[in-house]
């Protein structure tokens, strides 16, 4: 038998009737095609299913024809659709005279070089990353554009999953303000909901750690996950994104990633975990080092550290991503490294003790990145700090024992900041991205059409009258 008549074979007993194909967009988005399953033959295999690729941000127009190939490895039922549905991700290919080609700025086939990269260097074999997925929920996303789109209004405190006291009255559990985090119920309204998003995760192959309210409140929502294979975690990071949104959805909620949705609240980030292996060893671990970290540990902060501006481009890839990056909501504004301190950008997590788990969090990411580019880029980005032997201490990037919010204005002389815009870190991409490009990891056309599409973004964004103009200007 071959792969379409298994697959056929399936859905007969699971009485399939449409089959879906998932692919990643330039953004990271995941957009869907879906054939009815008496469509499906070994040709989808062979040929692929054709597509326009400019839509998803990878062509122009005038050659725009690309071509999917479904990978049967990844099938499973579509929970959310009504009609039963097999769907499965795949590769995206450009069509050439003879055998169509992997598309290099696939975003998958960029993560698969990343770690191709790391093992042909020798430095080791193995990846392991674990994001922290952070978003808000809503009872809706009551946003307006004006007809003319020259101003909009975004109403987040009513839209704020809502126990607060406001014009419909109050339950009487108020979440205090920047008191979320880990709160019980009733003030946790997402808490079933949550157990059933991670249960689906679980069902759909993916480990969850805990999950539990976040800081931002009321309805701020994070999802923890095991570690797993860099590649393997960015297919998850879509899946669970897939799920936490639908979910929300079935509820007439609205889940957001948007990394700052409320001025003054707790924003929304995607911290990351990680550790190399090599031969099945961890190589993080070193008992006489800084907090327990080996040298090699070290050179990969350095790296890191020695490219977040760039790396902000793909980690931070949205204008509101810089709205989150500002002091005093635990989340990052500094370059530096530190032990169990959630104002430094890398945090050791003190806990984490013992050679297998042995490991350090980056803590600027968002979810807003697309998560095959963003990974891809911080291995890299390590990488080249093992390479270059960056040691971060050395470099004046800490380690920072102290609460990075609050420096006196000599201290913020002397440590840099991250950059305060999606310009700034496009800028810092242009001028430092060979790190990327080493190895035909991240291809030279891919960094030129990011940075084009999201300077097109920032200008949009720039171009926008804002409700904080309103605010400020409207009577002047
Ligand atoms: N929400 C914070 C951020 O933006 C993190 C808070 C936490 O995980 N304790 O990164
Ligand atoms: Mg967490
Ligand atoms: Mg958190
Ligand atoms: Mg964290």
């Amino acid at each position: 038998m071959n792969r379409s008549e298994e697959i056929r074979k399936i859905c007969e007993e699971k009485q399939i009737r449409m089959i879906d194909f998932k692919m990643t967009d330039i953004d990271g988005r995941w957009r869907h095609i879906t054939i009815p399953v008496e469509r499906f033959n070994e040709n989808v295999f062979v040929y692929g299913i054709g597509f326009d690729g400019s839509n998803y941000g990878y062509a122009p127009v005038e050659k725009s024809d690309m071509v999917f190939l479904p990978d049967p490895d990844t099938m499973y039922v579509d929970p959310f659709a009504k009609v039963p549905t097999l769907t499965m991700c795949g590769n995206v290919c450009v069509i050439g005279k003879g055998e169509n080609r992997p598309f290099d700025q696939y975003p998958k086939n960029v993560s698969l070089r990343a770690v191709e990269y790391m093992k042909e260097s020798g430095i080791a074999d193995r990846m392991v990353i674990g994001p922290e997925f952070e978003f808000y929920l809503f009872d809706s996303a009551r946003y307006e554009v004006s007809p003319r789109q020259c101003a909009y209004q975004i109403d987040t405190r009513q839209a704020a999953w809502n126990c607060r006291l406001d014009a419909e009255g109050n339950n009487g559990y108020e979440v205090p303000h920047k008191g979320g985090y880990h709160i019980a119920a009733p003030q946790d309204v997402g808490y079933d909901l949550r157990s059933r998003m991670c249960m689906e995760m679980e069902n759909w192959g993916i480990k969850v750690k805990y999950h539990h309210h976040e800081v931002g409140g009321p309805g701020q929502m994070e999802i923890e996950v095991e570690l797993d294979d860099m590649p393997q975690m960015a297919d998850n990071t879509m899946i669970t994104k897939y799920i936490i949104k639908n979910m929300a959805a079935q509820e007439g909620k609205t889940a957001t990633f948007l990394p700052k949705p409320i001025y003054q609240e707790a924003g929304s980030g995607l911290h990351v975990h990680m550790l190399l292996l090599k031969d099945g060893r961890p190589l993080f671990y070193d008992e006489n080092g800084y907090s327990g970290l080996s040298r090699t540990a070290h050179y990969f902060i350095g790296g890191l550290l020695s490219h977040i501006a760039s790396l902000c481009a793909f980690t931070n890839p949205s204008t509101n991503s810089f709205k989150r990056l500002v002091p005093g909501y635990e989340a990052p504004v500094t370059i530096g490294y530190a032990t169990s301190n959630r104002s430094a950008v890398i945090r050791i997590p003190a806990y984490a003790k013992s050679p297998e788990t042995k490991r350090f969090e980056l803590r600027n990411p968002d979810a807003t990145a697309n998560p095959y580019y963003a990974y891809a880029a911080i291995l890299m980005a390590g990488l080249d700090g093992i390479e270059k032997q960056i040691d971060p201490a050395e470099n004046g990037w800490g380690p920072y024992d102290f609460n990075l919010y609050t420096l006196s204005k000599e201290e913020q002389k002397k440590i840099k900041g991250l950059p305060k815009s999606l310009e700034e870190a496009l800028d810092a991409l242009e001028a430092d991205h060979d790190y990327l490009t080493k190895g035909g990891v991240f291809p030279q056309r891919l960094i030129d059409v990011w940075i084009e599409r999201k300077r097109a973004e920032a200008k949009k964004a720039g171009e926008i009258p804002t409700p904080a103009e309103f605010m400020m200007y409207y009577d002047l």
